[in-house]
C-alpha cells in the first residue's frame, strides 16, 4: 500500500526534535531508520500528521565506553553494533543478539533507539537490553530522565516514552569477567522475527549457578524477565537435572494467541531453547 500524505521536518538537534514533537501536539512521530514506522504507516496502523527526521543529529550516533558502562546513541544502527569492537569486547551477548535481526538491508538502516521505542514483542534488542539491566536515556520538554529497562517496556508496542519525548541513548553496565552468556532463538527463516527466543547470563560459583538473568522474547506482550525460573536455576550445581527449571520456564511465559503459532508450541520451543542456551553458556570459557 502507498503511504498516506504526511508532513516532514528535519530536526537539527535533540532540542529541535523535542520542540517539533511538542508543536505537533501528540500527532508527530520520530523517524529514525524507518524500518518499522514506514510499514506501520503503509498498513494505516499509524497515521501521524508529521514525521520528524532525526537522522542528521550526529550527537545520537556515538558508542562510548567508560570504566563502568557502555553508552550507545539512539541512532546507532544494527550494522554499527555488529562492527563495533567495544561492543564485541564488552557486550558479546548484544552483538550476538543483533546478528539475528532481519536482513542486511534492514540492518543498514534500523537503529537501537527505534527498536526500543517500537517495542516489538519478538524483537531481539529490547530483550537483550532488559537482560543486561540497561538504562534508557530520554529527552523531553522538561529536560532529561533515565528509566531502567525493567520499567521502560510496558506491553505490546507500548513503552514509558511520552508523546513529546525522544530516546537519546541506552547505557549498559559492564560485566565481571565471570559472566557466562548465551542467546538462542527460533525463527522459521533466517532474518524473520523469532517465534521465540531467550537471552541469559549467569555466574558459576563453586560449581553452582548464581546471579542468573533470563529474558524471553516472542513469548509474551513484550520482552519478559523470568524471575521464578532464575530463582530455580540459582543454587543448582553443574550437571544437575535441569528438567524442573525448563518446565517452570514454559509455565512462566505468557505466549500470545496469534496465527503464527499456538501458545503450547511456543511454551515447548521456549523450554528447549532455554535448555540449549544454558548448555551453550556453560561451554563458554569465563
Ligand atoms: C522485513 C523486516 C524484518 C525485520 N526483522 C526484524 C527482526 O528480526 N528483529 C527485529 O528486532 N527487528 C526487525 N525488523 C525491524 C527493524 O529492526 C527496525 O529497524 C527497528 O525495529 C526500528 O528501528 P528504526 O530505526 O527503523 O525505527 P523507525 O521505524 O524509524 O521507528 C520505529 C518507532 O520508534 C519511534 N522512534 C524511532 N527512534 C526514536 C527515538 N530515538 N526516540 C523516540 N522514538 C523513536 C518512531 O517514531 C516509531 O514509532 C524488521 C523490519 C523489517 C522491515
Amino acid at each position: 500500500m502507498k503511504l498516506p500524505v504526511v508532513g516532514y521536518q528535519q530536526a537539527e538537534s535533540v532540542e529541535d526534535a523535542v520542540r517539533l514533537l511538542v508543536e505537533s501536539e501528540g500527532d508527530g512521530k520520530i523517524l529514525a531508520g524507518g524500518q518499522s514506522l514506514i510499514p506501520m504507516m503503509a498498513y494505516r496502523l499509524l497515521t501521524p500528521s508529521i514525521l520528524i527526521d532525526i537522522g542528521r543529529i550526529e550527537a545520537l550516533k556515538s558508542i562510548e565506553l567508560s570504566s563502568s558502562e557502555l553508552k550507545i546513541g539512539a541512532l546507532v544502527r544494527w550494522c554499527d553494533i555488529l562492527e563495533s569492537r567495544s561492543i564485541a569486547a564488552t557486550h558479546p551477548l548484544l552483538r550476538e543478539a543483533i546478528s539475528h535481526v532481519a536482513h542486511y538491508q534492514i540492518r543498514n538502516r534500523g537503529t537501537i533507539g527505534g527498536s526500543l521505542a517500537h517495542c516489538d514483542p519478538a524483537a531481539e534488542c529490547p530483550a537483550t537490553v532488559l537482560a543486561l539491566d540497561g538504562m534508557v536515556d530520554i529527552a523531553g520538554p522538561h529536560g532529561q530522565r533515565s528509566v531502567p529497562a525493567r520499567g521502560f517496556f510496558q506491553g505490546l508496542l507500548s513503552t514509558d516514552l511520552g508523546a513529546d519525548e525522544i530516546i537519546i541513548s541506552v547505557r549498559l553496565p559492564l560485566w565481571t569477567s565471570k559472566r557466562r552468556w548465551a542467546f538462542n532463538e527460533f525463527a522459521r527463516r533466517q532474518g524473520d522475527f523469532a517465534l521465540a527466543g531467550v537471552c541469559l547470563h549467569f555466574e558459576i560459583d563453586d560449581g553452582k549457578f548464581s546471579s542468573s538473568r533470563i529474558v524471553g522474547f516472542g513469548i509474551a506482550d513484550s520482552a519478559m524477565s523470568l524471575p521464578t525460573t532464575e530463582t530455580a536455576l540459582n543454587g543448582l550445581s553443574i550437571g544437575d537435572d535441569l528438567g524442573r527449571v525448563l518446565a517452570l520456564a514454559g509455565e512462566e511465559i505468557d505466549p500470545p494467541h496469534d496465527p503464527h503459532a499456538p501458545p503450547e508450541y511456543r511454551r515447548a520451543i521456549f523450554s528447549t531453547l532455554l535448555g540449549r542456551a544454558i548448555e551453550q553458556a556453560l561451554s563458554r570459557a569465563e
